[in-house]
């Protein structure tokens, strides 16, 4: 007698964080084309490291794409912090420029905080200065931090009324974790906030309907941890000692359980820069109809 094939797993929906950044990238395209001006994003990049330079390298091909200009200022390490202050400056005034992007980390020894708070808040595409972390904790209209506003997106797009749900944030970093938190709690999530002294992280992932990691640990979530059917959402990205690239939660292990899930790469990555697009958009019209430089 022939056996019965075992019964198929559950297999997550992957969500493609690649086709939906591409979407936007269109989108944001075609609003360009009409807009009757070219906004301007200006990317200061302080130093030599390389994954910095591949990032940068990434968005400003991004910005041709899509018909935004953008002007690169690569400056050495050596560069006096108050040499990058006033760049800053005359970038604040500079009516071409409609958003600011500092690529960080800065190499040590700079002042990065000092740096970021001297961007125009009205041109902080980045939504790191205290006026748009303060707009986005009060739910006020702000510029918000690119890559939770990506990784929102992503997960709207495996489910819209995400209220009641109770969220988990591996990691309350001011780039990422804090303003992810943030953004969940404005849509009623139950928010859980976990860092590096977090205690039972496997009992709290244990009951997240919606985890997201950002930690920067390779495949440090284990597929066992994860709540039958939540959405995952994986920010981390590391490099294997292959060198191949893998995010904090453990892909393979947790396809078989999670509901959805994003890849690493292809997930949050390019909606990183799809927001960062989209943010500078906002600010370019935002200058023009309130005609400020
Ligand atoms: P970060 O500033 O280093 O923050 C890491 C966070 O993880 C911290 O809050 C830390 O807790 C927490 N943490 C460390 N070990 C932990 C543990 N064992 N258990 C629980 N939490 C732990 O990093 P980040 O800037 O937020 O970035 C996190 C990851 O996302 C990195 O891999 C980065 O490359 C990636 N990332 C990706 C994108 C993208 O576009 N895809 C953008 C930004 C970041 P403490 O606060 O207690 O130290």
């Amino acid at each position: 007698m022939s056996s019965l094939p075992p019964p198929s797993k559950p297999h997550a929906i992957l969500i493609d964080g690649k086709t939906i950044a591409a979407q936007m990238r269109a989108q944001i395209k075609s609003e360009i084309s009409v807009l009757g001006f070219t906004p301007g994003l200006a990317v200061i990049l302080v130093g030599e490291d390389p994954a910095s330079r591949v990032y940068v390298g990434n968005k400003i091909k991004a910005c041709a794409d899509a018909g935004l200009r953008s002007m690169e200022h690569c400056l050495p390490a050596s560069t006096p912090q108050g040499d990058i202050a006033a760049l800053i400056d005359r970038l604040n005034a500079d009516p071409q420029v409609h958003g600011i992007l500092l690529q960080l980390p800065l190499p040590a020894g700079f002042e990065s905080d000092a740096l970021i708070q001297r961007i125009a808040p009205h041109k902080d595409v980045d939504g790191l200065t205290i006026p748009n972390i303060g707009r986005l904790v009060a739910r006020l209209p702000g510029m918000v931090p690119c890559t939770p506003q990506g990784a929102m997106i992503l997960i709207k797009s495996v489910c819209a009324d995400l209220a009641g749900l109770h969220a988990l944030v591996i990691g309350r970093s001011l780039l990422f974790g804090k303003p992810m938190g943030q953004l969940l709690l404005g849509e009623n999530c139950t928010v859980t906030q976990a860092h590096s002294k977090t205690r039972d992280l496997p009992a709290l992932c244990a009951q997240a309907d919606i985890l997201v990691a950002a930690v920067g640990r390779a495949e440090m979530i284990r597929g066992e941890w994860i709540k039958p059917g939540a959405i995952v959402i994986d920010v981390g990205i590391n490099r294997r000692e292959d060198g191949s690239l893998c995010g904090d939660v453990n892909f393979a292990e947790s396809l078989p359980r999670a509901g959805a899930i994003s890849p690493v790469p292809g997930g949050v990555g390019p909606m990183t820069i799809a927001c960062l697009l989209s943010n500078t958009l906002a600010a370019a019209k935002q200058a023009s109809q309130e005609n400020i430089s």
